[in-house]
This record gives structure tokens, sequence and C-alpha cells, in this order.
């Protein structure tokens, strides 16, 4: 039985301070000609993060990928490809737009896109890819811009889970055409809910901010003609605009970037020493070229292991512990498996469908403590030692 005593130990979850509180000044002052204040000093600031040109707030980051896709264009007839393991919130807005997904593989090393499985998904209808920095890793970034530059596709980099990450240098969700970011109350930097799209392309910008308004084009100028811009629409869009005060929330998170980031990494570090003696669990630490700002640690089953990822969250549920498998994958979903496209992929991924029962994440949410590591830590050891008591049903 949970021991009541016990606290819960939640799987991801934010870190605020008075900083935050400060910034709720947005409620009472950001009104009529001080709208925008936030978001400006938002955009700005997550600009001179990710050192990238544009930055558009969006309400959620799967509208972010979503006014992505419409931003490229793409529509019906089109394939984008996405990989099999990713949150549902990488692929849905494919099908928002009328166009298809198609799923590629991942890499066992770090569930990321396969390279070699995305040029063999490839046809001449395919216009894009959706990449996912899953867990705050990255796929092999310069195998997938080859390929997308040799057939002619666009890349939105979906960086949810990797703020803070970079890669050789360079900070991740700035690698794509476009890169989306999301803002939800799970992510490391939050504004309960929220976006952000990036771009360093002009054309990709301008296309954003009109289709996101209602296909207004907003210039600085009020009158063009006989017309009044505020209210002239140029095209069908969307709505998909942040508020002041979740605009204000996300800046005073981007202005703590490197402290919670430092967080997230200090709780990992403390996890791989934690766990260094239990047998059959593998932790993904980082390869050379890659800061892993660890969204959530990445913990692999060995295969000989007869303990599997439910088994491990029943026990750990117990002790009021709360983990997460790895995503299905999406070639499985039921959405997905009586597709053309679904029953391909079911065929062609054997290492998402490999790996997919084996993984789970541990919990970092960023108020832990070094403690609560050892407590998730003691519950594997039991689990893993006596682990003919956890067998996997056959
Ligand atoms: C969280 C997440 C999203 C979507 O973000 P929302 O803000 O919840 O819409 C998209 N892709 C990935 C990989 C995510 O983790």
């Amino acid at each position: 039985m949970p021991d009541p005593k016990q606290s819960r130990i939640p799987c991801a979850g934010p870190s605020i301070t008075q900083r935050e509180i400060d910034y709720t000044d947005a409620v009472t002052n950001c009104w009529y000609a001080k709208a925008g204040v936030y978001h400006e000093r938002l955009e700005q600031a997550v600009a001179e993060y990710l050192d990238v040109k544009h930055v558009v707030t969006t309400p959620t980051g799967t509208s972010a990928i979503h006014l992505a896709l419409l931003a490229l264009g793409i529509g019906p007839g089109d394939e984008v490809i996405v990989p099999e393991l990713t949150w549902i919130g990488s692929s849905a807005p494919i099908t928002y737009v009328g166009a298809t997904p198609v799923f590629a593989d991942v890499e066992a090393e770090h569930w990321c896109l396969s390279a070699a499985s995305l040029e063999a998904s490839i046809t001449p209808q395919t216009r894009a890819i959706v990449l996912v920095d899953l867990y705050g890793d990255v796929p092999d970034l310069a195998a997938i811009r080859a390929i997308a530059d040799r057939h002619g596709l666009a890349i939105i980099e979906d960086a949810a889970q990797a703020f803070g990450s970079s890669w050789q240098g360079r900070k991740a969700g700035a690698f794509g055409d476009l890169g989306i970011f999301s803002l939800h109350g799970s992510k490391t930097i939050t504004a309960g809910e929220g976006g952000l799209l990036v771009t360093d392309r002009d054309d990709l910008y301008e296309r954003a901010c009109t289709l996101r308004d209602h296909g207004r084009q907003l210039d600085g100028t009020r009158f063009f003609g006989d017309f009044d811009r505020y209210y002239y629409h140029f095209e069908i869009g969307n709505k998909f605009k942040m508020s002041s005060m979740q605009a204000a929330l996300a800046l005073a998170q981007v202005e703590r970037a490197e402290e919670l980031v430092g967080r997230k990494r200090e709780i990992f570090s403390w996890y791989q020493e934690e766990l260094a003696d239990i047998e059959g669990l593998h932790l993904h630490v980082e390869r050379s070229g890659l800061t892993n700002s660890y969204w959530l640690p990445a913990v692999t089953i060995h295969p000989k292991q007869v303990v599997d990822t439910l088994a491990i969250m029943r026990e750990l549920e117990k002790s009021h512990i709360d983990i997460r498998p790895l995503y299905y994958p999406l070639s499985s979903l039921p959405p997905y498996r009586e597709t053309a496209s679904g029953l391909q992929a079911q065929q062609q991924n054997p290492i998402a469908y490999a790996e997919s029962p084996r993984g789970f994440n541990l919990p970092s949410n960023l108020e832990m403590s070094r403690e609560d590591t050892t407590r998730v830590a003691e519950v594997l050891r039991r689990l893993f030692t006596n682990s003919q008591d956890f067998r996997r049903k056959q």
C-alpha cells in the first residue's frame, strides 16, 4: 500500500519564483497600447538565447507546428516525414493541414530520427520533415540537412523537449528552416500553456505572422489605399496568439534559462550516481558534441531483463513516484494503424517497435531534491535485483 506520509514525486513540473510573480503585473498593466510589451521582450530574449532572427509566440507548441506547416504551404497531397517515437503533437498538425504523415524509424542510441530511414521514406510527394529532439537529444543533424537539401525538403525542428540543449555549440531549435518550442507546464521553461516558432527566414516569418492573425498584414502602418489595415483580411488564417499573461510568465522563465537548465542537468547527474550500480538499466548520457538540457532522463532496460516498463511503473506508483513510458510507435496508434502509411511503417520500423516497450523516463521536476532521486533509485534497485518477481507478461 502507498505510504500516505511519503509525498508524491511528479514526473515533470516548473520552478516558480518571485520573478514570475513580479511579472504578473501584466494582469494590471498590459492592455491597450501596452498589450504587446511582454511579447516583444520575450521574442527578443528568445532570439538572443537561440541566436535566431525571428520569434513568433503561439498558444501551444502544437499550434506552432501547425503554423510552421501552413507557412511552408503544405497541404493535401503532400507527405511529411515524422519519427515513430514522439508525442502526438509532432504529427497531429500534419493531419490538420490535410497532408499525410509518413513514419520513419529511429536510432536505438538516442531514439531520434534515423537518417537512413528518413531517406528510404522519401517519395515524390514528400515536402517536409518534422524532426524531433527527443528528451533533449538530437538526431544526426548534418546527415538530415544533407538529405533535405538533396531532395528539396523543408525541416521543422520540434525542439519542445530540448530548450537549452545544444549541438556543436548551436542551440537546439535553430537547426531547421523553422523550429518550435512548447511552453506547456511540463516543459523546462513554461507559461502554463504556450509555444514559440523560430526562424531565420524572413519569408517564412512574414507568412507565419499573417497566417496566425486571420490573414491580416500588419506592418506598423495603419492605412493603405482606402483601407484600414487592422480590419482588412487578405486570406483566411488562424488565430494563434498568446496573451500578455503567458508572455510575461514565459519571459521570467527565459531570463532564468541558465539556472533552469542547470537544475535539470544537476538532477540528471544525481541519477547517474544513484543508478550506477543497477545492472540492466542504461541511462542515456550525452554523446560528444551534445549538451543535453535533460528535460527528462531517458532510460533503456536491457533486452535480457525480465522487468518491463509497466511493471516498473506499477511498482513506483506504490511509492508515489511518477514515471512515464517511452512513446508507443505512432504507426501503432488507432488514428494511424489502418492507414496506408501506418501499415507500411509497421513493417519498416523495427527499432522503434523494439525500443518502445524497453524505455521510460525518470522524474525530473524542477522542485526535486537529491533525496528524491535516492528514493527513486531505491525502488529501482529492489526491482532489478529481484527481477524474477516482476516478470514481463508473456
Ligand atoms: C510538448 C510537445 C509538443 C506540443 O506542445 P504543446 O504545447 O503541448 O502543444 C510537441 N512535440 C513534442 C515533442 C512535445 O514534447
